[in-house]
């Protein structure tokens, strides 16, 4: 089964000029999206993993059920202000500006081993973000992954883990 035959492009989404890669249609077919957690599966379980880690929000969709494959936990990056309890954050820049992400200080303890997931990679300042995070609260970074790649911006260069994606686009 071919993964992009269940990605649905949106033009023009959320700014004029940006071509929006939306895995909705992939979430809506379960043979295509029990693929897409199979073949996820293969890539991570040799990482041995102790724990998962999704980047809000669409991370979070591939992340938590291939937890359950796995037999391991799963936590949540999100931006400032959305998790309870003491958080941990990290401030990463954006092209005008900076964000901030954080996870719970007790999600990770020193020296597990995890791997991140999102969606889609692009210019990769979302997942170099989770990785950093993720090292700053003592997280061994074992690999990340995204469903889609989006080749021409490079993203994969900045991160500090191994990078894996299913399907990618020029
Ligand atoms: P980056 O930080 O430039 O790599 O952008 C990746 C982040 O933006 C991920 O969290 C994605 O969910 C989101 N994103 C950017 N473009 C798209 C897209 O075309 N489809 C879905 N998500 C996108």
């Amino acid at each position: 089964m071919d993964l992009k035959d269940h990605i649905r492009t949106v033009p023009d989404f959320p700014k004029p000029g940006i071509l929006f890669y939306d895995i909705s249609t992939l979430l809506a077919h379960p043979a295509a999206w029990r693929e897409c957690v199979n073949q996820l599966k293969t890539i991570i379980a040799p990482m041995k993993p102790d724990l998962l880690i999704g980047i809000e929000s669409r991370g979070f969709l591939p992340a938590a059920p291939l937890a359950l494959e796995l037999g391991v936990g799963f936590t949540m990056v999100r931006k400032k202000g959305k998790l309870p309890g003491e958080c941990i954050s990290h401030e990463y820049d954006l092209e005008y500006g900076s964000d901030i992400v954080q996870i719970q200080a007790d999600a990770v303890k020193p020296g597990q081993k995890v791997v991140i997931l999102d969606d889609l990679l692009a210019t990769g300042g979302t997942l170099r973000a989770a990785i950093e995070l993720s090292q700053k609260v003592g997280a061994d970074v074992a690999g990340a992954a995204c469903i889609i790649e989006l080749l021409g911006l490079g993203g994969r260069d900045g991160l500090n883990a191994p990078f894996h994606s299913l399907i990618s686009y020029e």
